[in-house]
């Protein structure tokens, strides 16, 4: 786990949680469509002395995993935003594993984008049929629009190259995002689309933030694209620097947060520099994964931070009272998230499988 030296600094003259946050707030919030297998997203929202921030662990992660995720709140909540390069990101469009028909409904909350993720694979191989009709209607629905997909690690690898193959005969493609689960099948992947000559660069998502080490993507030569999430990887800060060090392609990405914690993962792509950021394969400024805020029914602030002709701009966002009160959790809910953020703090405090962000 990276910490970066100025949440370790933190973390050193803070006891508890409860003297840095002086606001704890559970919510859950509607999603308008079902997406990663969740209709209702619960979140954690904090308060320091920064500002708002976000403590986002889906709630199957135990612990250690959740952690890193504590680490990316501490910062937000304890520090400022790093300085950012530009006044607003792109952002791509994002369409969950929906039936063709509904795809241009959901297309039309993203005027503008230069790019689209498709989510791919919700049922494996066995998808493949709907995958490429939602794939084809998104091609007419955004026709300017560069295409990526994204199946979660669904496929096999034997798989991967049927649905690999077949996708690329609907049009280009930016990249397919971890089609196989692991960076050792990723790598193997790559290395059959190259000798394949299949024009589908492969990105990394799952083998970098659920990995002990995020660094092992590049090393392998698994991925032409790194996506990276502000909050798994302990914050903006550790990302920028595992960034850094991967010295591949990024794409910033939400993890399904409130627009609270979709202003940090903005923060993030802001503080990359573009001459590094797309080199080539992502076209000259890389459209962030951040405009997840149009899928949910309900939001912690009004406005939630959605995109605006392809793009968000920067800056913390205030959760409005009145919507945190109608979206907070229920007791027991709450009490799970009040118990959990304790217990993390427990585990980052005694710096169990820590490291230091270089
Ligand atoms: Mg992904």
């Amino acid at each position: 786990m990276l910490i970066s030296p100025e949440v370790r600094t933190v973390l050193d003259h803070t006891a508890a949680p409860g003297d840095l946050f002086e606001r704890v707030v559970p919510v859950a919030l509607p999603m308008k469509a079902r997406f990663r297998g969740l209709t209702v997203r619960e979140t954690c929202l904090v308060k320091g002395p920064a500002g708002w921030a976000e403590f986002a662990p889906f709630t199957e992660y135990d612990v250690p995993e959740a952690s890193r995720w504590l680490l990316a709140a501490v910062e937000s909540a304890a520090l400022p935003l790093p300085r950012p390069l530009r006044d607003r990101v792109l952002v791509n469009a994002t369409i969950p594993a929906v039936p063709a028909h509904r795809v241009p409904a959901i297309a039309a909350h993203y005027p503008g984008v230069s790019a689209v993720k498709v989510k791919i694979a919700e049922r494996g191989i066995a998808s493949l049929d709907e995958d490429l009709a939602r794939v084809a209607a998104v091609r007419r629905a955004l026709p300017d629009a560069a295409v990526r997909c994204d199946a979660n690690g669904a496929y096999t690898h034997d798989e991967a190259k049927t649905a690999l193959t077949a996708l690329a005969r609907t049009g280009p493609l930016q990249y397919v995002e971890q089609p196989v689960p692991d960076v050792h099948g990723l790598a193997r992947l790559r290395e059959w689309v190259s000798i394949a000559r299949l024009p589908v660069p492969i990105a990394a998502d799952e083998s970098i933030r659920k990995v002990s080490d995020p660094l092992s993507v590049a090393a392998l030569g698994a991925a032409d694209v790194i996506v990276v999430k502000a909050q798994p990887l302990g914050g903006i800060r550790a990302a920028a620097s595992i960034i850094e060090a991967a010295g591949l392609p990024a794409v910033v990405s939400s993890a399904l947060e409130s627009s609270v914690g979709l202003a940090a993962g903005a923060a993030l792509a802001a503080h990359l520099p573009l001459s590094s950021a797309g080199q080539g394969l992502l076209g000259p400024e890389p459209a962030a994964g951040l405009g997840t805020a149009a899928l949910f029914a309900a939001d912690v602030a009004a406005p939630g931070l959605r995109p605006q002709d392809g793009s968000l701009p920067l800056g913390r966002v205030e959760p409005d009272e009145d919507l945190l009160a109608a979206h907070a959790a229920g007791p027991e809910r709450a009490r799970f998230w009040t118990e959990r953020l304790e217990a993390c703090w427990t585990h980052v405090a005694r710096g169990e499988d820590s490291g230091r962000a270089g």
